[in-house]
C-alpha cells in the first residue's frame, strides 16, 4: 500500500532563525534554548541520525516528541570519492534520496579549508562551457540538502570547513530561497558559524535575484560570471544574458554596491578564458567602457579542456590577457582550477559513470553525472 507523503518539515531543513519560532509553535517549552542546542547539534556538530541526536545531549523524550513533528536524517548519501593529485582537493558525489547525484569539492589552502557546494542538480542556465548546464534542471536542492554536503566533507577530511562557495552544480540565484536559507545555517550562531564573509555566492548574473537581494539587504559575497563585455558574445556563451543583458547586469551590481556599501566595496566578475571567443583587444575594451564607475576585481579562469567547442588557452595566451587586462587598472586574477588533471576544476566536463549500488530507501543515481561549475 502507498504511504502517504510524509510532510513533516526535515529539521536541517529549517533556517536556524526560524527553528525557536517553529518549535514553540509545535508546542515545545523553551524553545530559543533547545533551539539553539538543535542548531549546534544538527549542523556545527553535525548529527546525521536521531541517535546522534541523544549523543550531543538531546534528551530521548525530547527526540520522541520531537520525531512526531519533525523528520531527521541523512538527506544524502556518498556514493563517490576522489583526491585530487595535488593532495589538496578532493570532491565527493552525494545521491539525493531521489536518486539526482550532486557533488562537494573541497579545496585545502593552509589550515583553511573550502567547501564549493550544490544547489541544485543539474542547472537550467545552459553555458556553452559548463557541464552542468548540458544536464538541464533536474531539480533545486533544499536548504538542508546543500548543507549536509559540509557535514559529509567535514567527517571525510577531519576538520573544519572554514569557507563555503556556491560554485558547485546550479545557479544558486535560481533556487533563491533554499540558497539563502541555507546561507543564513552556515552562518548562524546555532548553526556552522562559519563567517559571513567567508561564505561566497556566485550566480551567472540573474538581475531580479541580485536586486531582491539589495532590496531585502543581504549582504553575502557575491561573484558576478561575467565572462563577455560584450552582449552579444555574452548571448552566445552563456543563453541566460538573453534575459539578463548586460546593462541591466552592470546597474543592479552598481545598485548593489551604492547600497551596501563596505559590505559591496567590490565584486569579483568571474571570466572564463576562451581563445577566440573573448579574449582579443575588442573585449579588453568592452570591459573597460561597460563597468566604468564599478570598483571590480577580474577573475580569470582558463577554460579547463573538456569537451565543447572551444580551446583551452595556453599559458602565454592567458599572460598576454592578463597583461593587457592590467591596464584597465583593475585587480586581476588568474584561477587556475585545483584538481582540474582530475576533473575537479572549474567547468569542467568530468562526466564519469560511477558504479551505484541501490540500498533500501534510496533509487538508483542517473550514470555519468561528475560534474564541476564554471559559474
Ligand atoms: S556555469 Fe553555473 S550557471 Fe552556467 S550552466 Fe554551469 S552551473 Fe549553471
Amino acid at each position: 500500500m502507498q504511504q502517504p507523503p510524509d510532510d513533516r518539515p526535515h529539521l536541517r531543513d529549517i533556517p536556524a532563525d526560524r527553528l525557536a519560532a517553529s518549535l514553540a509553535a509545535a508546542g515545545f517549552e523553551r524553545a530559543d534554548a533547545l533551539a539553539h542546542r538543535l542548531g549546534i547539534a544538527v549542523h556545527r556538530d553535525g548529527a546525521l541520525t536521531w541517535d546522534d541526536l541523544g549523543l550531543a545531549g538531546i534528551g530521548r523524550f525530547v527526540r520522541a516528541s520531537l520525531s512526531e513533528r519533525f523528520r531527521f536524517g541523512p538527506l544524502l548519501e556518498v556514493v563517490g570519492e576522489r583526491e585530487a593529485d595535488d593532495m589538496h582537493t578532493r570532491k565527493w558525489m552525494l545521491r539525493l534520496r531521489t536518486g539526482e547525484v550532486v557533488e562537494a569539492v573541497a579545496i585545502r589552502h593552509w589550515a583553511d579549508h573550502t567547501l564549493c557546494v550544490s544547489t541544485q542538480a543539474g542547472c537550467a542556465m545552459a553555458c556553452g562551457f559548463c557541464a552542468t548546464g548540458r544536464l538541464g534542471l533536474q531539480r533545486n536542492l533544499s536548504p538542508g540538502e546543500i548543507t549536509e554536503a559540509v557535514v559529509h566533507a567535514q567527517r571525510a577530511i577531519g576538520a573544519r570547513i572554514t569557507d563555503i562557495v556556491f560554485m558547485g552544480m546550479g545557479e544558486p540565484l535560481h533556487n533563491f530561497d533554499a540558497t539563502i536559507a541555507a546561507c543564513v545555517n552556515l552562518n548562524h550562531a546555532s548553526g556552522h558559524g562559519i563567517a559571513r564573509k567567508r561564505i561566497t555566492i556566485s550566480t551567472s548574473g540573474l538581475v531580479r535575484e541580485i536586486r531582491r537581494m539589495t532590496a531585502e539587504g543581504m549582504r553575502w559575497r557575491m561573484h558576478v560570471s561575467l565572462h563577455s563585455a560584450i552582449q552579444e558574445t555574452r548571448e552566445r556563451i552563456m543563453p541566460i544574458a538573453r534575459t539578463n543583458p548586460l546593462p541591466d547586469l552592470v546597474a543592479a551590481v552598481r545598485e548593489r554596491q551604492q547600497a551596501l556599501g563596505t559590505d559591496a566595496k567590490w565584486v569579483t566578475f568571474q571570466y572564463v578564458a576562451l581563445p577566440g571567443v573573448n579574449m582579443d583587444d575588442r573585449h579588453v575594451d568592452a570591459l573597460g567602457r561597460e563597468l566604468e564607475g564599478v570598483r571590480y576585481i577580474l577573475n580569470v579562469i582558463p577554460w579547463n579542456e573538456t569537451d565543447g567547442p572551444f580551446r583551452a588557452p595556453g599559458w602565454d595566451e592567458v599572460k598576454d590577457f592578463t597583461t593587457r587586462l592590467r591596464r584597465l587598472g583593475c585587480p586581476v586574477k588568474v584561477r587556475y582550477s585545483a584538481g582540474k588533471q582530475d576533473g575537479m576544476g572549474c567547468g569542467q566536463l568530468a562526466a564519469e559513470t560511477i558504479a551505484v549500488t541501490p540500498r533500501e530507501g534510496h533509487m538508483i543515481a542517473p550514470p555519468g553525472i561528475f560534474t564541476s561549475h564554471t559559474g
